[in-house]
């Protein structure tokens, strides 16, 4: 615990977690093959009375943490989810950021955790081709903060939507409530969101806390499985006739299942003659926005209210870095600003600063801008737009392969760096979505994971399919087609 032993602890622990990373990460079975309360039986039933050296730690890291870790940074044999990739200047900087230690709630807490999130998160709305009223250099009201989680700017994002419609209906002015109102909000279950039955489950979770209703619209294998922007005008007009008071919707920049894109501009054509915020979850597709190639997806986001992309997805920051950008500020402040005393300070109300603290649930917030800064100076404009586009490259290189093969076939259009795919039916006439289709692809599933290559399944249209996603810089083409041959073998 003396800097002395920091030192020598920090060397050791470095070169423990580079060992892991580059060589014994790969010799581990990829999912975890510990048996339930394993690790949990291993350790003793309470904390030691005596001090213990870091040594015996850090071995018992080796001995009883690892092999309880499903191993997400092996590109070799990771391929499930949206496979992410936390790369060293971000770890650093996280060690920094613990080291440091700094709680940025609002400017005074530490004015440089403020200032470089803003900072950075205009750099990466310039990376990502953000319209520039999203922006904190703008001269409007748009900016942007860092969330946790894309689930977490939901539930921020789709609160400031519900008072900004409530405040509209009531005809009352957009600003902050005094305390005293802070529970006068009633009648949440009349607001409406809407989103696709392609949507994260992080919108139904939002409205479950804020106790708003949600209305999961259909798609269809038709659209691409992407919400229409007529199928939204309907809602709204059934639900109106109800007298119920649509407040959002959540459109999605690449979808969890097939990573499909929803037409922004169709959606945003249909909220706007009643007001809805349109909300953009691009937690994962959004880092895509940095390629021209992929940019015409976007279209229609200047018509949007708020736009969220992870960058502990696809932007080389380990979990958990969600950016948040609005086109204004203003409801997000209105629903979310209270400063009881203790806080009161002369440079927040001198108005010349921005405050996170009301930008978000809690009150504490680490220095998650420093992760984002790193990675944006070591790896660069260009080197992130390298890693982006490596990653749809890999897909393509799995899906040639696929197309060709007599026993699979895609099960959704190749997007981005995520590929669909199928068993292929034994006889074509048999209908897909069956219990023997389904039970022929969870034995594909189940075989591959034996063989020790992790992917994971999800249902298209109520089809069950298979999901292979693949990393990027540190994610090799052999690997991708080691995995193929895996698959196809089995
Ligand atoms: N939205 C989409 C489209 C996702 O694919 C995911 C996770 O994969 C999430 C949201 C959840 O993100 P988070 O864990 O940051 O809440």
């Amino acid at each position: 615990t003396s800097p002395h032993d920091f030192l020598r602890a920090g060397t050791s622990l470095l070169r423990w977690l580079t060992a892991y990373r580059e060589v014994h990460c790969r010799s581990y079975p990829v999912i975890s093959a510990s048996r339930p309360n394993a690790l949990r039986d291993a350790l003793p039933p309470a904390a030691p009375e005596a001090p213990e050296p870091f040594s015996a730690i850090l071995s018992d890291c080796t001995r009883l943490i690892l092999p309880a870790l499903t191993h997400w940074e092996n590109s070799a044999k990771f391929f499930a989810y949206f496979k992410p990739h936390s790369s060293y200047p971000a770890v650093l900087a996280e060690l920094m950021a613990a080291g440091l230690n700094v709680m940025g709630f609002d400017w005074i807490a530490s004015p440089a955790a403020t200032e470089l999130e803003v900072v950075t998160l205009d750099w990466l709305g310039d990376i990502l081709h953000l319209p520039p009223r999203f922006l904190s250099r703008a001269p409007g009201p748009g900016g942007a903060v860092i969330q946790g989680s894309a689930g977490e700017a939901a539930i921020v994002v789709l609160l400031a939507a519900t008072r900004r419609a409530q405040r509209r209906a009531a005809s009352l002015p957009e600003t902050a409530p005094p305390l005293s109102d802070v529970h006068s909000d009633t009648n949440r279950h009349r607001c409406v969101v809407y989103c696709s039955d392609q949507t994260h489950a992080i919108v139904t979770k939002a409205c479950l806390v804020l106790g708003l209703s949600v209305c999961s619209l259909p798609t269809t294998a038709a659209d691409g499985y992407t919400l229409r922007g007529a199928t939204l005008s309907a809602a709204i007009a059934a639900h109106l006739a109800e007298g119920k008071l649509p407040v959002a919707v959540v459109a999605t920049s690449g979808t969890t299942t097939s990573c499909a894109f929803d037409p922004l501009a169709e959606i945003a054509a249909a909220a706007a003659p009643h007001s809805l915020w349109v909300h953009v979850d691009a937690a994962y597709g959004g880092a895509y926005a940095c390629l021209d190639e992929v940019l015409p997806l976007f279209a229609g986001l200047d018509a949007c209210d708020s736009f969220c992309v992870n960058a502990h997805k696809k932007l080389l920051c380990p979990f958990d870095l969600a950016a948040l950008y609005v086109a204004d500020r203003t409801p997000l402040l209105a629903a979310l600003s209270l400063t009881p005393e203790y806080l009161r300070n002369d440079a927040s109300e001198s108005g010349a600063v921005v405050d996170f603290e009301h930008w978000q649930l809690g009150l504490g917030r680490r220095f998650r801008a420093l992760k984002l800064w790193f990675v944006l100076r070591r790896f660069g404009a260009s080197g992130i737009r390298a890693h982006v586009r490596r990653g749809t490259s890999l897909a393509l290189t799995f899906a040639q392969r696929v197309e060709a093969s007599p026993f699979l076939s895609l099960a959704a259009p190749v997007s981005l760096s995520l590929v669909c795919f199928r068993c292929a039916p034994l006889h074509p006439a048999a209908a897909a979505g069956d219990a023997a289709d389904d039970e022929l692809q969870t034995a594909l599933l189940e075989a591959v994971k034996a063989k020790g290559v992790f992917i994971i399944h999800s249902r298209l249209g109520g089809v069950k399919i298979l999901r292979l996603a693949c990393g990027g810089v540190e994610q090799r083409r052999r690997e991708v087609i080691a995995a193929f041959e895996v698959i196809e073998a089995e």
